[in-house]
C-alpha cells in the first residue's frame, strides 16, 4: 500500500514493513514475523521490482514479530543488514535484547509464550552498526534516532525532507491516534517516555510504527 510517492507499507503481515524506494533499489525497515518472507517479496513485486532490488534492511530492534524473517529477506535479496549495537547483539544471538516484564499482561505476550516454540528467529549477523544522529542515503536522508525504552537499543528512522517518521514499537498507533509503547512489554517505561519526548519533537508529519494504521497529521497527537 503507498503511503506517500517512494513509500509503501506491505499488507497482509503482523507487523508493519515498510518499503523505501530510492533510485539505487529499496530499502526495508524490520522484516516481520518468520516465514512472512514471501508476502513481502510478492508486494516487492508488484512494485515492478525483484528480491534482488532489496539493497537495505534496517531493524528498529530484535522483536520476532520484526526479525523473523530476516535471514531468509537476507539470503533471497542479499541486502545488507542494519540495526544498533545492542540489537544486533540480541539478532546475532537469536533472540530478544530484553526479557519481557512477566508481572505485565498483554495479549502478544501470551500469544508469543503459546507460540514461542513455533516460531523463532534464525540468527542473523547484523552488517552494520547503527547509532547517533547517523543519515543513512535514504529518501534524501535519513536519520537514526536512539529511542530506548520498548527495548534497550530501540532505534526510529526520521526523513525529514518528507516529514515521515518510523517510530518501529517506540510508539503504537490506532484509529484514536498514537500511544507510548504497551507497558506489558517495555522494557523501561521511564525512557520509553523519554523517546516518545524526543520524536514529538522532530517535526513529523506523518508517524509510520511497528503495528497500527499510518497516523497523517501528526503533529500535537503525540502521547506526552
Ligand atoms: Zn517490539
Amino acid at each position: 500500500m503507498k503511503i506517500i510517492d517512494n513509500v509503501f507499507v506491505v499488507p497482509g503481515v503482523v507487523a508493519n514493513i515498510y518499503i523505501l524506494a530510492d533510485d539505487d533499489g529499496l530499502t526495508l525497515i524490520d522484516a516481520g514475523l518468520p516465514r512472512s518472507e514471501k508476502k513481502i517479496l510478492a508486494y516487492v513485486a508488484s512494485l515492478g521490482k525483484s528480491a534482488s532490488d532489496v539493497k537495505r534492511i534496517l531493524l528498529t530492534h530484535s522483536d520476532l514479530d520484526h526479525v523473523g524473517a530476516l535471514a531468509a529477506l537476507q539470503k533471497a535479496s542479499g541486502a545488507r543488514t542494519y540495526a544498533s549495537q545492542i540489537e544486533a547483539d540480541a539478532i546475532a544471538a537469536g533472540k530478544p535484547s530484553r526479557q519481557i516484564n512477566p508481572s505485565g499482561f498483554s495479549l502478544r505476550r501470551i500469544l508469543f509464550t503459546v507460540m514461542g516454540p513455533f516460531f523463532k528467529a534464525t540468527p542473523v549477523q547484523v552488517d552494520e552498526i547503527l547509532g547517533g544522529d547517523q543519515i543513512l542515503p535514504v529518501l534524501g536522508g535519513l536519520r537514526v534516532v536512539e529511542t530506548p525504552g520498548h527495548t534497550p537499543g530501540h532505534i526510529s528512522l526520521f526523513a525529514p525532507a518528507l516529514g515521515v517518521l518510523f517510530c518501529g514499537d517506540s510508539m503504537v498507533t490506532d484509529e484514536n491516534g498514537i500511544r507510548g509503547s504497551r507497558p506489558g512489554v517495555t522494557w523501561d517505561e521511564a525512557r520509553a517516555r523519554e523517546s516518545v519526548q524526543k520524536q514529538a519533537e522532530l517535526g513529523a508529519s506523518i508517524v509510520c510504527s511497528g503495528h497500527g494504521p499510518v497516523v497523517k497529521d501528526a503533529a500535537g497527537k503525540f502521547p506526552l
